[in-house]
């Protein structure tokens, strides 16, 4: 391999450490190291030879080279050897930190623009309402077109700025909180008019409310003669938004995204809420912020939306994103202008980074490319190793875990049961439970269906997914895995109870969750005067199992669980059916079985306990 090929590979750049040569006049006692340290850099930090270290571990039957990464065992015994006392810190919240934690001088603070996201349910006119807003950047005769660049944009409303995340919807703004991004300086919500309180409008309020951002109620769609805002007002109240004029402290603001009425009023209110907030910083200093969004490019390579939170950004800036670092090469504005330097709020779109970072990571900028890189790479390993851990979210094992270490004091639960009077009893049961001082949070409780929005609000507030009467589908249970939430499905109040209620106590027992095994669908029925109803179907997905729950589903609603009665395979009893196969069935005390049904197969699987 040519040299100029090795240079250019960022991987092998790592292999190329220099070994460090140890200052013989210093002793070390003490030093901190983060997981995934290498031979090298603990050589560095104990002002030794790599050499030293390698023998050392060879001599305990460990073969390293100077740049194999160490367990904390080896750390210790390494350490031991050399009579250090190590203590292992997570770089993410130590000096590897993109956290902007430089406290700014007051009198270095300067008025920012107030950072908006607009929610709501689909339909009620998010869409319309952004490029409304965006039109009135045409009426104020700054640009001739609008044709946007980039997700996030910013408008003047007299002789002030606001700036707009481009992603309607709640999704967008969960899964950036979920990272631990604190963009949004306000959420305004949008109700139709003509419409009342979705269930998505309730999902935006409860994500608002756990972001704890400001809310601004926009009613809109009045321009139709059935807008009713009264009724919106009542039911938002209902939400715990009652209106200024009602004694409350929320801000309604009536518009017509169509045809744009209200929206200045809109910008106002928004701006008169920010300066409330009296959102400020410091654009004398380097910058940092937030991924708003980004994508690989055929021509151009990594292209990054960035919004500037703190400081400013300049052309030519080295900077750390996420687990990418890079050098800003091309700077652009939401309306593709080309810009030399951003100030604080201000969106826009970068080129130069090494590779594609995420949305909602966090970007720094540092004075030189080497530490900019090196801290990169560092990172790029610790993320590994904790994607390796799943430790995004929180399972109920790990609470319990946590609670009897005295760590966690509150366990956050989303709860969804078929009825709003269940899940209304099941809230208030658990959170009556209070076990030495460890408290049941509940964060959201509706009546549905488990939704990959309840599984996001999970991710992002760490909490567990209680179902009660109700299931999540295929999705969403995968979903769910994926990011390590716990979900635990009850039929009967008292045993949700009774797991929770354990797992405060810091011990759980072993539970059991279902698992689905299979489904067929209904293709004949047969009635028996002895058997009652024999219902002939075709196993579409898995397996039926003799024994087995079942499941009778009709237009998506279960109309009864119970057990299987036999299983047959033309005349004779099957111990399985698998997919792409016939069968006969019956259902334990049910006859009411219909052509088209689903029967969906399913076992109480004990869940280990780690
Ligand atoms: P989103 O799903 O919340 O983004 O909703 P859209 O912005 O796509 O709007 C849904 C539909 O409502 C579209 O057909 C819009 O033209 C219509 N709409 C949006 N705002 C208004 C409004 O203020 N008045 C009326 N009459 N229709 C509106």
């Amino acid at each position: 391999m040519s040299r100029k090929k090795r240079k250019s590979n960022p991987r092998n750049r790592k292999r190329n450490v220099k070994e460090f040569t140890p200052k013989h006049n210093t002793v070390v006692k003490n030093i901190e190291y983060y997981e995934g340290i290498t031979v090298g850099e603990l050589a560095q930090k104990c002002n030794r030879n790599a050499s030293d270290v390698i023998k050392i571990l060879f001599m305990l039957g460990n073969m390293v080279t100077i740049n194999s990464m160490l367990d904390d065992e080896s750390v210790e015994l390494v350490c031991l050897e050399f009579n250090i006392t190590p203590k292992k810190v997570d770089p993410l919240e130590e000096e590897d930190s993109l956290l902007d934690d430089e406290v700014d001088d007051p009198k270095d603070l300067k008025p920012r623009a107030p950072i908006v996201t607009i929610m709501g349910h689909v339909d009620h006119g998010k869409t319309t309402l952004l490029d409304s807003i965006r039109k009135t950047k045409v009426v104020e005769g700054e640009f001739g077109g609008i044709t946007q660049h980039i997700g996030a944009y910013q408008v003047g409303v007299d002789g002030k700025l606001v700036t707009f995340l481009d992603t309607p919807g709640h999704e967008a703004f969960t899964a950036m909180r979920a990272r631990g991004a604190k963009v949004t300086d306000l959420v305004v919500i949008v109700v139709a008019a003509d419409d009342s309180v979705m269930p998505q409008t309730k999902e935006a309020v409860d994500h608002a409310k756990a972001a704890d951002v400001p809310i601004i109620v926009a009613i809109n769609k009045i321009d139709k003669p059935t807008a009713n805002p009264d009724r919106v007002m009542n039911e938002m109240a209902d939400l715990g938004l009652t209106p200024e004029e009602w004694g409350g402290d929320t801000i309604y603001v009536q518009t017509s995204a169509k045809l744009g009425t209200g929206i200045k009023d809109l910008l106002e209110t928004i701006l008169v809420l920010s300066e409330v907030k009296d959102l400020k910083a410091n654009p004398n200093r380097i910058a940092t912020g937030t991924v708003i969004e980004a994508k690989l490019d055929k021509g151009r390579g990594p292209v990054a939306t960035l919004l500037i939170q703190n400081g400013t950004l300049n052309f030519g800036d080295f900077l750390v994103v996420g687990t990418t670092y890079g050098k800003v090469r091309k700077m652009t504005d939401d309306m593709g202008e080309e810009i030399k330097s951003a100030l604080p709020s201000t969106p826009v779109e970068i080129i130069g980074l090494s590779e594609v970072p995420e949305a909602g990571d966090m970007f720094k900028v540092f004075d030189d490319e080497r530490e900019a890189r090196l801290l990169a790479q560092r990172r790029n390993q610790v993320k590994i190793e904790q994607e390796r851990k799943q430790t995004s979210a929180m399972s109920l094992e790990e609470l319990t875990q946590r609670i009897a270490e005295g760590e966690a004091k509150e366990i956050p639960m989303i709860i969804k049961a078929d009825v709003q009077g269940s899940a209304e009893a099941v809230k208030a049961s658990m959170e009556k439970l209070e076990v030495e001082d460890v408290r049941i949070n509940v964060i959201r409780s509706t009546a549905g269906a488990i939704s990959e929005s309840d599984v996001m609000l999970a991710e992002a507030s760490g909490a567990v997914i209680i179902g009660f009467n109700v299931r999540p589908d295929a999705n969403v249970r995968k979903m769910a895995g994926d990011s390590g939430v716990s979900i635990r499905l009850h039929k009967v109040i008292y045993k949700a109870l009774e797991e929770v209620e354990s797992a405060m106590k810091g011990l759980l027992n072993p539970v059991f969750e279902e698992v689905v095994i299979g489904q067929a669908e209904v293709r004949q029925i047969y009635k028996a005067s002895k058997v009652g109803t024999i219902a002939g179907c075709m196993v579409q997905d898995g397996k039926i199992i003799r024994d087995c729950n079942v499941r009778l589903i009709r237009d998506g609603i279960v109309v009864y669980d119970g057990k299987l009665g036999s299983l047959k395979r033309f005349q004779n009893d099957a111990k399985e059916v698998s997919a792409g196969y016939e069968c006969g069935l019956t259902i334990e005390n049910f006859n009411d079985i219909k052509e088209g049904d689903l029967v969906e197969a399913y076992k109480d699987q004990e869940v280990p306990i780690e």
